[in-house]
């Protein structure tokens, strides 16, 4: 009887601190957007409760406005609602100040900061008198939400609602999220090859039973080639050609390189070292050896790390001006350009719990060129080594990969990703339509995730 079934809509409350595009850091901020929106879209009830940044792009919230205050924690707590991305969001602005720090992170007392978030925004579920069917937090930000939840509010009539807990990134806070996985009813990571890559972390390692991994999606209507107003043609997998040709020449424009065929080489990237930042340069050189060129987007919260990009950048804007460009900063706009315009989106990280620009890059068309590692595995599958392993996904293979952590490595990717661009122009293209054609949105996500949510009901 599958599919005739119909089940009851649930209620799913998301306590987060990063929300696509209104207060994104990084990847947690996408899904926590990104998954809200294709749960919503299966019929069920989601909210999102944010701390109200002074930071926040407000211009991306629709009918914001001033709800009601409550007390708590010796402070007033005002509650705004507004509309993010057809979701129903709810702002608290303590009015001690602790989100009126310009920023989502970097603060001395982030823990302090987000610790009382979390019991504020259980708080406010319980003045509110709302009883969800599940609560989910994110990362160490708000895994306290697990511990609160289980001590104080699931003795406060709040009995039905149970506890999932996702871990988009161990590096950040495992102390943390060693105690929510302790307290979740349900725990997940965000792809199956991390899941097992962390099994043996303390922290995860007696969680084992209740801990899965599944994978994130991309947001089809916010990654759209055919509905972007950042690129110059609109493209589908049917005139993928022409759209990415007129998309590298806009790009090729605007950053004053060189119009003419090369292999474009595209990175977008936190400067980080889980990112391969000796891997990305390294490929850099290689790749202008091979006579490619290189676009670099990515920004790097270590100035140390910066200082040495703004040093390479000027270096390379002088030896290779026509060539090479590296744009230090963060920036939303120019990434949709670069997606579309590049032939290869480079991703060596050393350790990627899913990654989303990947994925991104193949609704764009551009083939990924990646390092073997959590969701990079999942998700790219190499042209000449992974056909089997493809097949049982039920996939073609749509890119290009390698192991290893040195320069012989990520070579033994790109080199064969810029001769086939140089060698069969027919065969690339085609490539290019197939991973297009590929569905790496929130569709089956989804459906796990609710999967996952029906199981907690049953804990
Ligand atoms: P992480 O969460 O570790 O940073 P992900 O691959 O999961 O890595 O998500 C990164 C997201 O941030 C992607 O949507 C990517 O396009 C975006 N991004 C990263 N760096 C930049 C930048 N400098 N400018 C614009 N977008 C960026």
């Amino acid at each position: 009887f599958g599919g005739i079934v119909k089940e009851p809509p649930m209620h799913i409350v998301h306590i987060a601190v990063e929300m696509a595009p209104i207060a994104k850091v990084g990847g947690l901020g996408d899904v926590v957007t990104g998954l809200s929106r294709a749960v919503q879209d299966l019929n069920h009830n989601v909210n999102i409760i944010l701390p109200k940044y002074d930071c926040l792009n407000l211009s991306h919230v629709k009918d914001l406005h001033y709800q009601k205050s409550y007390s708590w924690g010796g402070t007033e707590i005002k509650v705004w609602f507004g509309k993010v991305e057809g979701l129903s969001v709810y702002f608290l602005e303590p009015q001690n100040g602790f989100v009126w720090t310009g920023c989502v992170y970097g603060c001395k007392n982030d823990a302090e900061r987000f610790g009382f978030f979390c019991h504020a925004a259980l708080e406010f579920l319980h003045q509110g008198g709302l009883q969800p069917d599940i609560i989910h937090c994110h990362d160490w930000s708000s895994a306290p939400v697990a511990w609160l939840f289980k001590d104080h509010y699931m003795h406060y009539g709040l009995s039905k609602t149970r506890v999932v807990f996702t871990i988009h990134n161990l590096e950040f806070g495992a102390h943390f999220i060693g105690k929510a996985m302790a307290y979740a009813d349900k725990a997940t990571t965000v792809s199956h090859t991390y899941s097992k890559e962390v099994a043996g972390n303390p922290a995860v390692a007696p969680h084992l039973h209740k801990f899965h991994g599944i994978l994130n999606g991309i947001d089809l209507d916010i990654w759209d080639p055919y509905n972007d107003k950042f690129i110059p043609v609109p493209y589908t997998s049917e005139n993928v050609v022409e759209g990415k040709r007129a998309a590298k020449e806009a790009l090729q424009q605007r950053l004053g390189l060189k119009k003419s065929d090369h292999p474009l080489v595209g990175i977008i990237t936190r400067l980080t070292h889980q990112k391969g930042i000796h891997l990305i340069k390294h490929a850099i050189w290689n790749t202008l050896k091979r006579n490619g060129q290189v676009v670099l987007l990515g920004s790097a919260p270590d100035p140390r790390i910066q200082n040495d990009f703004v040093n390479l950048a000027n270096q390379l804007h002088s030896s290779h001006s026509d060539q090479a460009r590296l744009c230090l900063t963060y920036d939303e706009p120019l990434s949709h350009l670069i997606y579309a315009g590049a032939y290869f989106i480079l991703v060596p990280s050393i350790f990627e719990p899913c990654g989303l620009t990947q994925l991104t890059a193949m609704r764009y068309g551009s083939i990924p060129v990646v390092r073997k590692t959590g969701g990079l595995y999942d998700t790219v599958f190499d042209v000449d080594d992974d056909k089997a392993r493809a097949e049982a996904q039920g996939l073609e293979p749509n890119g290009f990969n390698f192991d290893g952590a040195d320069g012989a490595g990520v070579d033994y990717a790109l080199n064969r990703a810029i001769s086939a661009w140089y060698d069969g122009r027919d065969w690339f293209n085609s490539l290019c339509k197939r991973v297009m054609e590929q569905d790496w949105s929130w569709n089956r996500p989804a459906l796990d995730y609710m999967e996952l949510y029906h199981a907690a009901k049953k804990y």
